[in-house]
Parts: C-alpha cells; structure tokens; sequence
C-alpha cells in the first residue's frame, strides 16, 4: 500500500495532474476498476397508510428547449437554466411513475413510452424498473392515466400488442380517449401519437372505464380535469390515513421553466393558452393548501412542494429517505 502511495505522489509530482489523468488503459493506479451500472431505478415511502413505489420509465431527452418550450426569448429560456446550473442547449425530462398500495388495492399511475423509440432509446425502462422493485405486472389492479399522450399510456401493451398488466383495469378521461383513437387523425401530424395511443388502448378496450371530474373513482383516488396539454388531461389526488398528494400528470413539465414563467407554452400543447390558465389556477391551489406533488417529468423521483415565488412559482425537492 505504502508502496502504491508513493508511486502515485511521484507520478503526480512528476507529471501534473493533467498528465496523471490522461494514463492509457491499463496503467490506471487504483485498486478497483471505474465500476459501471447505476442504483436500481425505484424509490419507495411510505405515505398515510399506503406503500408509494416511484418506477421510472428512463430519461426522456427534449433536446433544444427553445424548440419546446414557446412564447419567451430562446436566450431568456437559456439564462433560466444556466441560473439554475442546468445545460442551456438540451433539456432531458424524467417519467416519474408512483404504483401506490393502498393495502386493498395495487394502481399505478401512467406507464412510459412502451416500445416507442421517439425520445431515443433510453426510455421504455417500467417493466425493468417494476422487476427492479419486485413488483410483478400481474399483480397491478388499476392503471391510471393522466391523459393519452405516447410517453404515458405508451407502455400498456408490450412489443408483441399484448397486454402486459393482464389483472388492471385502465382508466382515463374519455374525451382523451376518444380524442387520440380517432382514425380521423392519423392523416394529421399528430399521427404518430394517434397510433402509439391506439395500439396500446384498442387492445385493453373492454378494461377501459371513464372518470369524472371530481369523481373519487377509486377509494383514495380523485379526479380533477386539468385540460390544455390535452382535453381530457387529469391530474390526481391520491388520498390515504389523511394525508394527501397531487400526482400532477403532465402540468407542468420543467421544474424551472414551466415555473417561474407557468404562462409560458408548451410545443406538445393541445391548447397551450388553456394549458398554461389550467397550470396557473391549479399550482396555486397546491401551494396555498401546502399539498405534496409529485411530477411526471421532474428531476427524479419528482415528489415535492410548489410554493408561490414572485410572478410564477418555486419547487422544494423532497429528499429522499433511503431507510424505512
Ligand atoms: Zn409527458
């Protein structure tokens, strides 16, 4: 060991860091290998008297967020970011899916891009993360869509058009349904989100059951349509031994741009002016009920407060827990 020490202080001495840095393969002086892999993709807590299991479907790149991300300034939308020490040239959303056990029953909220490359091909990752959880498909009673958009009913069905959650139910709004099934628009631009919706919703047709706004449509579970981003978007308020959070769907989709400025617009808007009214009424109402959030596309694993800071709002990360 003493051995080891003094070569390395002489070979930085000797050579600079810079040099000590840029050794070829095999010369490397530690006594382990750079490891690979990464932690398994899953964050639990516990919440009331329900089991929160966060999954990830994978990171899901934008990429320019000027071409996102409309209505201000591309440099404006770079200063944002670069204050926040975020890349000003590339954004990369999360897919934060909570599966909640209320103890009777096992829901799990939107699923991922599927075997849709879209984004590129680190998406698609639920069905390894629910592996990495122990938490077996077969076992989810109710999948819960926030709306019908690729990257969140995408992963109902697998590569082969089957249904990989053969014991759930699946429910969404039905304007949404009606809305990104209709053979009408497959000769629009919004074809490609029109076919990923109706090959993961057609085959489960029988098992899919409409909410209500404001409908308790499962015990813990409620409704409250947040339209704009689509028609029939929702978002959730998940309820247990009274205590409650807000699982935002896609209301916001950046924890900083779609913030500090909510009336910017979204490209993937339905109707980016309803969207942005629909963000601003409901952040408002969750950060003056101090209610816990948990966001689709935050910063892994995208449970937190919003808080009202100046003209827009502010998100508190909750930390995370890692015993219990
Ligand atoms: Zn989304």
């Amino acid at each position: 060991m003493a051995g080891l020490h003094s070569r390395r202080d002489t070979l930085s001495l000797g050579l600079g860091l810079g040099a000590a840095l840029t050794l070829p393969q095999g010369l490397a002086l530690a006594r382990a290998p750079k490891a690979t892999g990464q932690a398994p993709y899953y964050y639990r807590f516990p919440f009331g008297e329900a089991q929160v299991t966060v999954v990830s479907d994978g990171p899901l790149p934008l990429g320019d967020p000027g071409e996102t991300f409309l209505g201000v300034s591309k440099e404006e939308i770079r200063g944002m970011l670069s204050r926040n020490f975020l890349d000003p040239a590339s954004v990369t959303l999360e897919q934060n899916i909570p599966v909640v056990n209320f103890g009777e029953r096992l829901v799990l909220f939107d699923t991922g891009m599927g075997t849709s490359q879209a984004f590129g091909p680190t998406t698609g990752r639920l069905t390894k993360s629910l592996e990495e959880a122990g938490i077996r498909p077969a076992d989810i009673d109710a999948i819960c869509c926030s709306h019908a958009h690729i990257d969140h009913v995408g992963g109902i069905v697998g590569a082969d058009g089957k249904p990989l959650f053969p014991n759930a139910e699946v429910w969404l709004a039905q304007a949404d349904f009606d809305f990104w099934t209709d053979e009408g628009k497959l000769g629009t631009p919004l074809k490609a989100f029109v076919e990923h919706a109706r090959k993961n919703l057609l085959p489960v047709r029988d098992r899919i059951k409409f909410f209500r706004d404001q409908q308790e449509f499962l015990p813990g579970v409620q409704a409250i349509a947040a339209p704009g981003h689509t028609v029939g978007h929702t978002v959730f308020m998940i309820a247990s031994g009274g205590k409650q959070f807000c699982f935002m769907g896609d209301l916001t989709h950046h924890q900083v741009l779609l913030l500090e400025r909510p009336l910017m617009e979204f490209a993937y808007d339905s109707d980016p002016k309803q969207s942005a009214q629909t963000r601003v009424r409901l952040l408002t109402m969750l950060a003056e009920k101090q209610l816990p959030v948990m966001s689709y596309h935050f910063p892994w694993p995208g449970f937190g407060h919003v808080a009202k800071a100046g003209d827009g709002f502010r998100y508190f990360a909750e930390p995370m827990r890692m015993l219990g």
